[in-house]
């Protein structure tokens, strides 16, 4: 079985580290998909890469800039000679929000995503679209002290509830289920 490769493009906003990046955003739930689905993780961390990571993603229509970042990403990748299969993401991480309702955009199937981190879940929840998980499927849970808490693919961010840092059972089916006929 084929490990996952994230191909991580920093964008060139972001003033977090790649330890930060990685402890506090990529940790948690690529562990929770290595548990499910059995395959490892590669993550190739990259950054100032003109053209790529000082991508203009910020406006009113997501669904443009969702489609340019796919162009961009595509031509990344066939100018590398990379993978696009569903084993392999092309995540453009950046500092702030497309606009004000959107924190980031990913389609199911679709190799390429935008997540910020302005909420410690929007990673795992654009990646969690992109290997088919959907809004549905995801609920508010109970967190170890008691109290409410977001699934990653829950669509309402609320300060009041807390981060719950796991995928639902459903959620969880829909991953291993893309991910079980892949090589
Ligand atoms: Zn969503």
């Amino acid at each position: 079985m084929k490990p996952i490769t994230f191909h991580i493009f920093v964008h060139d906003d972001v003033t977090l580290s790649d330890r930060v990046l990685g402890l506090q955003y990529f940790k948690k739930f690529t562990d929770e998909i290595s548990a499910i689905t059995g395959r490892s993780f590669e993550f190739n961390m990259l950054r100032n890469i003109p053209g790529v990571t000082n991508f203009k993603y910020a406006s009113q229509n997501a669904q443009a800039v969702a489609d340019r970042w796919m162009a961009v990403a595509a031509d990344y990748r066939n100018t590398h000679n990379l993978g696009w299969t569903r084993t392999d993401r092309y995540i453009l991480v950046t500092q702030g929000k497309i606009n004000d309702q959107v924190l980031g955009a990913a389609l199911p199937r679709q190799p390429a995503l935008i997540a910020s981190v302005s909420s410690y879940q929007v990673i795992a929840h654009e990646v969690g679209h992109s290997f088919t998980a959907t809004h549905e499927d995801a609920e508010i849970g109970w967190n170890a002290w008691g109290l409410p808490c977001e699934t990653y693919v829950y669509p309402e961010v609320s300060k009041g509830r807390a981060n719950c840092y796991r995928y639902t059972p459903k959620n969880r089916e829909h991953i291993v289920n893309y991910l079980k006929d892949a090589p």
